[in-house]
């Protein structure tokens, strides 16, 4: 079967489905029409699905085939709040102000994920292999660690290897680690009274939201250069001065490569909340919010990814008016050298050359060589607890001009131009040509599985999110 062209003559449905997503724009664990969306194109294509998954409403899982091997493929399809923006424009431009928008284009990432499972279905039933396809339907990504609700669940326990991606600004393999998180609302409870008239009776919990930021702070210095600890004042108590405020609240997020160490901070930050809380005279509540685990990439399913990534990436090609259109919306934003002056060293010659060729436009088909990074990524991704469970993989395909800053008004802008449907297209491919590859090679999938317990050195997947906590749409 060729799976290039079985995804090229339904391109058409699948850019439908991108842009839709795309519209609908909907927020963590509220996706209900982008999910049903993916739902309803699944079923029609002959795949049973099961839906409200893990105490979300948005999760499911749809799958084809039977027996073993089981390979899953991860879409998402949540945006972003306050992002909403114009398709196509150079220009700052909501649609609805203040609306949520797809600033890490999950609508692309849900519906190239769509596009593969579709050509995998496709290739079961026409050469008759034994085995299971199956589209997770991951919601919440965006701080809400959805993933995480479906490993705890044990969703993932049976498959054989989960591949995935992400839209970006080039092509590459994601083969290094990212930071474990916890995200916690600390609520501090005091006393209201006239600010002026009674300041002796109030306890504020406004200064236990300060005086604690002020403590972690102090806290910066003494953690891992890694450590990561970021804040929200998710109520400031109201808005008159002239009120002790009794009731504030802030949330924070942090992260660090290794799930204990987050687990150390998440203790002494209490210790600081706690802190901030007696010299108020106020009290603290801790409300745990969600959790996720550090990614492990899976080289050998990596390699396979790399292979289907380039050869399609080469088949690529984009229109003047593609790169006259990357060339502007890139004067929006600092020059791209940033996004990929991190891989120089470690680099040949050759790969640096590769490398500055890249950097010469904005729009480029090449793809760079497998890089394994020591250090983890930036940032944190809710796939790290599906790589736990089973081997995973996932890369980046272009889908915006080189340099876009994530969950940016520039990202929603090219989400649903030709430019991330081209991303689209080498997505899915990309993920169909190795899924099936694990298929008909039994051996890579039994490598990618001994790479994993190696990689685990004895340590079990325990989800990181307390049994107790359940999603939420906001607390
Ligand atoms: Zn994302």
């Amino acid at each position: 079967m060729d799976v290039k062209s079985y995804i090229d003559s339904n391109k058409e449905l699948f850019i439908k489905v991108n842009d839709q997503i795309w519209e609908y724009a909907e927020t963590r664990f509220e996706e209900y029409k982008s999910a049903e969306l993916l739902e309803q194109v699944l079923a029609e294509h002959g795949f049973t699905v099961k839906k409200n998954l893990a105490g979300m409403e948005t999760a499911f899982v749809a799958e084809y085939g039977s027996g073993q091997p089981v390979i899953g493929i991860l879409g998402e399809y949540d945006a972003l709040s306050g992002l909403s923006q114009q398709g196509g424009s150079i220009v700052r431009q909501p649609i609805v102000d203040g609306a949520p928008g797809h600033g890490c284009g999950h609508n692309t990432l849900g519906a190239a994920s769509l596009a593969a499972a579709m050509a995998v279905k496709e290739y079961i039933e026409q050469s008759k292999t034994a085995g299971t396809i199956r589209y997770y339907g991951c919601p919440g990504e965006e701080g809400g660690s959805g993933k995480a609700y479906m490993a705890r669940e044990g969703l993932f326990d049976d498959l054989d290897a989960a591949l995935t991606w992400h839209p970006g600004g080039y092509n590459a393999i994601m083969a290094l680690s990212s930071l474990a998180n916890f995200q916690v609302y600390y609520r501090f409870h005091g006393r209201a009274a006239h600010a002026a008239g009674a300041p002796h009776l109030g306890r504020s919990a406004l200064d236990a939201v300060e005086l604690m930021s002020v403590g972690v702070n102090y806290l910066r210095e003494h953690v891992i250069p890694e450590a990561r600890m970021h804040y929200a004042i998710t109520n400031t108590g109201g808005t008159a001065p002239n009120v002790v405020q009794a009731e504030a609240e802030v949330l924070y997020l942090m992260r660090a490569p290794e799930l204990s160490y987050v687990q150390e901070m998440y203790q002494r930050i209490n210790d600081i909340a706690r802190g901030a809380a007696l010299m108020t005279g106020t009290q603290v509540e801790i409300i745990f919010d969600k959790a996720c685990s550090n990614y492990i990439p899976n080289h050998t399913l990596g390699k396979v990814l790399l292979k289907y990534l380039t050869e399609v990436v080469a088949e690529n090609s984009y229109t003047p008016q593609e790169i006259s259109f990357a060339d502007k919306i890139g004067q929006t934003f600092p020059k791209s050298g940033s996004a990929l002056k991190k891989f120089l060293p470690l680099l040949d010659e050759e790969g640096q050359a590769l490398i500055r060729e890249i950097e010469k436009s904005r729009l480029s088909n090449k793809t760079l060589p497998y890089l394994k990074m020591a250090s983890p990524m930036a940032g944190s991704t809710d796939v790290g607890d599906v790589s736990w469970v089973t081997p995973t993989a996932q890369f980046a395909a272009a889908c915006c001009a080189l340099g876009t800053p994530g969950h940016s008004w520039q990202f929603v802008s090219q989400n649903n131009t030709s430019i991330a449907h081209k991303g689209l297209l080498i997505a899915g491919k990309t993920l169909a040509l190795s899924a099936i590859e694990l298929f008909e090679n039994p051996q890579i999938l039994k490598e990618a599985k001994t790479e994993l317990l190696k990689q685990l050195n004895g340590q079990k997947y325990t989800c990181p999110i307390p049994k107790e906590v359940n999603p939420a749409v906001h607390r």
